[in-house]
């Protein structure tokens, strides 16, 4: 059994069933155990690949944004540029590169990079060796009065959410207990694999012995009346992260890009993934071994930035906005020196990237922006 599912198991056996936000927030953070906190999980070798780790172009075209949106603010000469969950701190190398003949924009950002990763904190370190970056563990670390341009790329999906299931007539919390707790046998319960790439996961044991439940709510929920079984997802963590950063950007001018698989609610549905060396597995498995994720409600996100006054663009297609900002110009000139294996890397990432099969029409950008004019590009 992996340290997460140890830790999780013993937490549960003191205290109860615990919350889906709880069960994610040991399996991907705990400093022992936690998935982010023990591995580099990109690429081949790893669970799952990002926009920036298939493209140059990515970070490049975040990077036109950002030069655009600091010469909107007049160009201060000062400015945090700050990224949330760096990964392994491409996306932030390509951007410089691609500012890099920008006048004026390296000698006025102060990179900061919003991480809980020590071992992605050192990949970030060498990404980024050219620049002097520092690291923090939350918003509040950032400097008072500077504007502020950030970026977060498949950050709030890896936020813990709650999950809330309509059993009954009523709402409860979905939880997650242990198989012994729950009355069941682990190994009398045979597993039942899913169709179509998920795994049902309802009401089953599975190899670390952890089982669904449900448990009452402790704070009356104002949900709409949906049918039994439905259930409904909120992420704290994403509305507190987007109500600091966006007050932040209130007060001291500056704009933000959120990029992440999503939706603008309301829907219903459990979205809760996870991800084992490139393919879905059931979340109560490979606990602390693979990659958690669920899909980002943009509706609260859009409204942290109501509440702080600043504005706020329609939400754009992943595809939309690497189009906008230049993408297939950017494509085209890189194609002109490249190799004709180059040539073949360049058009599949733009495939990637780009096309509604793939991550095109999935991920969704979401900019606001607090300073002088009105309207961004590439929206
Ligand atoms: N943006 C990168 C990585 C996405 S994976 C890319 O596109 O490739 C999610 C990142 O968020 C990882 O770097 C992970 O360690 C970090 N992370 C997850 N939860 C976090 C939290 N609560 N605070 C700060 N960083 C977090």
């Amino acid at each position: 059994m992996s340290r997460a599912a140890e830790i999780i198991q013993d937490t549960i056996r003191k205290g109860g069933p615990i919350g889906v936000h709880e069960f994610m927030e040991i399996a991907l953070a705990d400093p022992q155990g936690g998935y982010y906190m023990t591995r580099d999980p990109f690429g081949a070798a790893g669970d799952f690949t990002t926009a920036p780790e298939i493209s140059q172009m990515f970070g490049e075209m975040i990077g036109v944004w950002m030069a655009l949106c600091w010469q909107r603010l007049g160009s201060p000469s000062s400015f945090a540029l700050l990224e949330c969950g760096p990964g392994r701190g491409t996306l932030m190398a390509d951007l410089m590169r691609g500012t890099k003949s920008v006048p004026g924009f390296h000698k006025a950002a102060h990179i900061y990079l919003m991480e809980i990763s020590p071992v992605l904190k050192d990949k970030q370190a060498d990404a980024l060796e050219d620049y002097d970056v520092r690291w923090i563990e939350d918003l509040n670390k950032l400097p008072p009065g500077l504007p502020v341009l950030c970026v977060a790329n498949e950050f709030f999906d890896a936020l813990p959410i709650r999950q809330y299931t309509r059993q009954r007539l009523e709402w409860k919390e979905r939880a997650i207990t242990t198989a012994s707790l729950h009355g069941l046998s682990v190994q009398s319960i045979p597993l039942r694999q899913g169709s179509g790439g998920r795994v049902d996961h309802t009401h089953e044991a599975c190899d670390d012995g952890l089982v669904w439940t449900d448990i009452p709510l402790q704070k009356r929920k104002d949900f709409p009346v949906l049918p039994e079984g439905a259930i409904i997802e909120t992420c704290e963590a994403a509305q507190d992260i987007a109500r600091h950063l966006f007050r932040h950007i209130s007060k001291n001018t500056g704009a933000a890009l959120v990029i992440d698989y999503g939706y603008e609610g309301p829907a219903a549905g459990d979205t809760l993934q996870a991800l084992y060396r490139h393919k879905p597995c059931d979340p109560l498995t490979h606990v602390g071994q693979a990659d958690l994720t669920a899909h980002v409600d943009f509706t609260p996100l859009r409204a942290a930035a109501e509440n702080a006054g600043i504005e706020i663009m329609r939400l754009a297609t992943q595809g939309q906005f690497l189009r906008n900002m230049g993408i297939d110009v950017r494509a085209q000139s890189l194609r002109r020196n490249a190799s004709p294996k180059q040539v073949s890397d360049i058009e599949n990432a733009l495939h990637r990237l780009m096309s509604s099969d793939q991550m095109g029409t999935l991920f969704k950008v979401l900019g606001v922006y607090n300073g002088p004019g009105a309207g961004m590009a590439g929206f």
